[in-house]
C-alpha cells in the first residue's frame, strides 16, 4: 500500500489508487477495447459510487461495473433502426436510404483525395458544382444548376441573392411551417427580404399578385404546401399562370417545390407529385428542392433555373457557407446518374422501391413473419392488419400507401413498443387505435428482423 493510499482514511474500505486499479488484470480487456482514459473515468465513478463500502476494492465487481458503464458509452449514438412506422421518408429516422451506387461513391470519396475542385484535363482548379450540375440540367431541362446543404439553405440563398432589401410576394395559403422551425416568413426575414402576403388562407387569385407588385418588388415565390392540404372552397394560382405576369413586370419567379422529384411517380401507380422539369417547362426562373426526400439521395438542396440567376446565386457569399462536401456530392452524383435510366430506378433506388412495392408483396411478407411474431408475443393478440402509410417529408400529406402491418392489440402497448426499441437493431412502429403497428412496406432486411424476434422476452408475462 502506498503512502498516498494510507493517507486516505479507514484502511478496510479504502480503494487502491486509480492508477493501480487501472492495472488490475480484470480490467485489461476493457483498457484494450475502450482505451485507458475512459477506463480511468469509469474507475473514478466507481470509487465515487462505492466510497466507504467494502465493495470498493473488489476487483471483479469493479470490472463488471465498469464493463457495463463502458458498453453504454461505446454504443454508437446514431444507430441503424428498422423504420416500420409506415412513413417511408421519415425525417427523424434520416429520410432517404441511399442506393448502393451512391454508398459506393461516398465510401470511395471518403477514402481518397478526389477531383472535388480540380479539372483533370487542364490540371487546374475546377468547380465542385460541375459534378452534379450537368446531371441536374439534363434531368430537368434547366439551363444551369447548383447545390447546397439542404432545401432550407437553397431557399435562403435564393432569396438572399435575388431579393435582399426588396419585396417578395407570397400567397397566404403558402406561408408554411415545415418541421424543425423552417417558416417561410422567418426565412424571408433572415434573407433580408420583405414579405408581401397576398390572398387569403384558402383563396388567392392572379389579380392579388398583380395588385401587390410595386417599385420595390423583386420576386414572386410559390411554395409547395408540403405537409398540409387545403380542401373545400380553394383557389391557388399555378406557376404557369404566374409566368406571364412575372415576365411582363420584370420579376423573378421562384418556386420551392419541397420534396420535388425528378421522376414521374405516376409510372409506379403513385399519386402525382410536381417534378422539377414541369416547373422549368412552365417557365419558373429558379426551382429549389430537397436531395433526401423523394429524390432518394443524400441531404442536399438543389437549385435549377436560368443561367444568369443561378450564377448570381452561386456567387453569393452565403453559398460558401452552405456548400456540400465531397462525400455528399459523390453520393448525389451517383444518385442522379440512376435517373438517366428511369426503367431501372425501381430496382436501384430504395426510396422508389419502397414506394412502388405492391401491397400484395407486403401481405405475403407479413404472412411469412406472423408465426414468429406471434410466438415472440405469445399470449398477446397478434394479427396482420391492412393499413395506409405515408410518403413522408411533406410529399402528399394524406395517408395513401395501401400496405400491411404486423399488429399487436391490447393493454401495455407502450411497454411492448419499448421492448421493440430495445432490440439489437431497434424496431420503430406506430401506435394508433389501441394497436401497435409495424408497417412492413419499408422492411428490406427481413432475415435480420426475424432473427432478433426471439430476443423479445418477458413481454407476455
Ligand atoms: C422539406 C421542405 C423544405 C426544407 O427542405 P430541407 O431539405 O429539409 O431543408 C423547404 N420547403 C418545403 C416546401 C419543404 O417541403
Amino acid at each position: 500500500m502506498s503512502r498516498a493510499d494510507r493517507a486516505q482514511g479507514a484502511p478496510e474500505n479504502r480503494p487502491p489508487s486509480i492508477d493501480r486499479m487501472a492495472g488490475w488484470p480484470a480490467l485489461a480487456s476493457l483498457v484494450e477495447g475502450a482505451g485507458r482514459p475512459l477506463v480511468v473515468e469509469a474507475l473514478r465513478a466507481w470509487v465515487e459510487a462505492k466510497r466507504g463500502t467494502p465493495d470498493v476494492a473488489d476487483e471483479l465487481a469493479c470490472a463488471r461495473w465498469c464493463a457495463d458503464r463502458l458498453a453504454g458509452l461505446m454504443q454508437p449514438s446514431q444507430r441503424r433502426v428498422f423504420n416500420l412506422t409506415g412513413t417511408v421518408l421519415h425525417t427523424n429516422l434520416g429520410r432517404a436510404v441511399l442506393a448502393e451506387e451512391a454508398i459506393a461513391a461516398a465510401v470511395e470519396a471518403m477514402r481518397s483525395p478526389t477531383t472535388l475542385e480540380y479539372d483533370l484535363g487542364g490540371g487546374a482548379r475546377g468547380e465542385r458544382d460541375q459534378h452534379v450540375a450537368p446531371w441536374l440540367c439534363r434531368l430537368t431541362g434547366a439551363e444551369a444548376a447548383t447545390a447546397v446543404n439542404n432545401n432550407a439553405a437553397a431557399v435562403l440563398l435564393t432569396l438572399g441573392a435575388l431579393a435582399a432589401g426588396r419585396e417578395v410576394i407570397v400567397s397566404r395559403g403558402e406561408l408554411i411551417e415545415i418541421g424543425g422551425a423552417f417558416r417561410i416568413p422567418d426565412i424571408m426575414a433572415h434573407a433580408g427580404c420583405r414579405l408581401v402576403e397576398v390572398g387569403t388562407t384558402n383563396r388567392t387569385h392572379l389579380k392579388d399578385y398583380a395588385a401587390a407588385i410595386g417599385p420595390d418588388t423583386a420576386a414572386i415565390m410559390k411554395v409547395h404546401p408540403s405537409n398540409y392540404a387545403i380542401q373545400g372552397f380553394t383557389k391557388s394560382v399555378a406557376a404557369t399562370e404566374l409566368v406571364p405576369l412575372a415576365r411582363e413586370r420584370g420579376l423573378s419567379l421562384i418556386e420551392d417545390l419541397g420534396s420535388g422529384t425528378l421522376a414521374d411517380l405516376d409510372t409506379w401507380g403513385l399519386p402525382h407529385e410536381p417534378t422539377a422539369r414541369e416547373a422549368i417547362e412552365a417557365g419558373v426562373d429558379v426551382v429549389t428542392f430537397s436531395g433526401d426526400k423523394l429524390l432518394g439521395g443524400p441531404q442536399a438542396g438543389l437549385l435549377v433555373g436560368r443561367r444568369a440567376l443561378i450564377e448570381r446565386i452561386a456567387r453569393h457569399p452565403l453559398k460558401r457557407a452552405l456548400r456540400l462536401d465531397k462525400v455528399r456530392l459523390a453520393a448525389l452524383e451517383a444518385t442522379l446518374r440512376l435517373y438517366a435510366d428511369p426503367a431501372r430506378l425501381v430496382e436501384r433506388l430504395p426510396t422508389i422501391r419502397a414506394l412502388a412495392r405492391p401491397a400484395e408483396q407486403i401481405r405475403a411478407q407479413a404472412e411469412r413473419l406472423l408465426p414468429a411474431f406471434a410466438r415472440a408475443l405469445a399470449g398477446l393478440q397478434t394479427s396482420i392488419a391492412e393499413v395506409r402509410g405515408q410518403i413522408g417529408s411533406g410529399a402528399l400529406p394524406v395517408d395513401l400507401l395501401p400496405s400491411f402491418a404486423l399488429a399487436v392489440r391490447g393493454k401495455g402497448l407502450d411497454k411492448i413498443a419499448d421492448a421493440f426499441r430495445a432490440l439489437p437493431i431497434p424496431v420503430i412502429g406506430r401506435i394508433a387505435d389501441a394497436t401497435l403497428f409495424f408497417d412492413l412496406r419499408t422492411l428490406d432486411d427481413e432475415a435480420a428482423f426475424a432473427a432478433q424476434l426471439d430476443k423479445l422476452d418477458g413481454l407476455a408475462g
